[in-house]
């Protein structure tokens, strides 16, 4: 029989109602005929609340222990749904990492798979069960011991699932019905995606989409798991939602197929320093050890580019991280400067910028992508203060206050109201 992947997310689960409802869906999929694998978050807040509960009892934790505390609101989700699928007569067992196992690596709190062995699950399927309900976000590390993925880490589960066991699909039941051209929230114009490829699905969920995590896609693109993005809370059908998949899959796409948005950026110039061969490692080499996520750079050309004359040439180095992490990298710089690592005049900090970008594998063959969003953002008066592309993104650093009419001005210029 063939094996369909079903996750539900926290909100698809918070409550008895819920479950039942989504326990439906289910129901409806083995009547098609399929071997239904799903996976399950933490009811809604769970996660949250039990974090909060370590953090309370322990405040420099053992991980091995906050993976025990915060695994189990997955165990209660998956039980209460094998339970109700039984009840609608439904042949349904719940599973926990362990007991498939679920093979991880022993880096507790950011496990990564080893492997998922199907025997255990397959045997069952033989017995005639029809469906197994896997516990998300957990594994077991070689030591025997409870792991968990990271946060949001169901939905690497459930592709990690799809991929094992060959699954036809993987569809992920969330509280939104589909990707959207932009945040519906900034602009009504935006759009439901038919289909996406894997690289601008990555490039959204990396950019603040925050419908997958952006692990579960990376994992989907590298063993071409067809991914379905789903509202747990409409009518579906075998068309509802957004595939993601494998770009030649899609017939035709837009040169620009979204425009996303990260609103609390911050900017960091060290202004003044030595142009010398080891400069940039000096800089980035402590931000990364403080555990900064540095994502624009932009180093400045130095004087004695245009002044060959000119002793002991200098430049300036300009950095993007979130907002929340600005007090950590303004501390590495300083103790490096402190340390004689690095030397600057003048630490420039900025946290009142955003990050918005156009997302298109069109971009790859198609000149001019820049030039029109450029011009579009000039005919609104808005500067942009950072520029950095890939081959399929475009991304500025504007002012915060501009983010939303930035979005929607970009997303009329590339007319992404419309499919074609
Ligand atoms: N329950 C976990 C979390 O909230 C994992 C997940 O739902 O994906 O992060
Ligand atoms: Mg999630």
């Amino acid at each position: 029989m063939p094996i369909l992947v079903m996750k539900f997310g926290g909100t698809s689960v918070a409550d008895l109602e819920r479950i039942a409802n989504v326990a439906e869906k289910v129901r409806r999929e083995v009547e098609r005929g399929y071997h239904v694998i799903v996976i399950v978050s933490a009811m809604a807040g769970k996660t949250n609340e039990l974090v909060k509960w370590v953090n309370e009892t322990s405040a420099f934790y053992d991980a091995r222990e906050y993976d025990a505390v915060v695994s189990s609101g997955e165990n209660v989700t998956a039980g209460l749904m094998a339970l109700r699928l039984q009840e609608v007569g439904v042949p349904a067992r719940s599973w926990q990492g362990w007991q498939v196992p679920i093979n991880t690596t022993s880096q507790h709190g950011s496990a990564r798979f080893v492997s998922i062995p199907r025997a255990n699950i397959d045997a069952k399927f033989a017995e005639g069960m029809k469906v197994a309900v896997v516990a998300g976000f957990q594994g077991v590390s070689p030591e025997g011991r409870i792991t968990t993925l990271g946060r949001g880490g169901s939905d690497t589960t459930a592709v990690a699932f799809a991929a094992a066991f060959d699954a036809e699909r993987c569809d992920i039941y969330t509280d939104v019905d589909g990707i959207y051209t932009t945040d519906p929230r900034i602009t009504s114009k935006a759009r439901k995606l038919e289909k996406i490829s894997y690289e601008e699905m990555l490039e959204l969920a990396s950019l603040g989409a925050k419908v997958l995590q952006t692990r579960s896609v990376e994992l989907a693109m590298r063993y071409k798991v067809r991914l379905r993005v789903l509202s747990s809370f409409d009518e579906t059908d075998e068309t509802s939602g957004t595939l993601v998949c494998d770009e030649e899959e899609i017939m035709e796409s837009k040169v620009v197929s979204g425009v996303a948005h990260s609103r609390d950026e911050a900017k960091i110039t060290l202004f003044t320093i030595e142009d010398r061969p080891g400069i940039a490692a000096a800089i980035f080499g402590p931000l990364a050890e403080a555990g900064v996520n540095v994502d624009m750079i932009v180093q400045n050309i130095s004087e004695k580019d245009y002044d060959e004359a000119h002793a002991g040439a200098v430049t300036d180095m300009t950095f993007s991280c979130p907002v929340d992490q600005v007090a950590r990298a303004k501390k590495a710089m300083e103790e490096a400067k402190a340390a004689g690592k690095i030397n600057y005049d003048e630490l420039i900090i900025d946290t009142d910028v955003s990050k918005v970008s156009v997302v298109g594998i069109g971009m790859r063959s198609h000149a001019g992508v820049a030039a029109k969003m450029f011009k579009a953002l000039s005919g609104e008066n808005i500067n942009i203060k950072v520029i950095s592309t890939s081959e399929i993104k475009i991304s500025v650093l504007i002012d915060r206050k501009y983010m939303e009419l930035a979005v929607q001005t970009l997303h009329d210029a590339f007319a992404l109201d419309s499919a074609v």
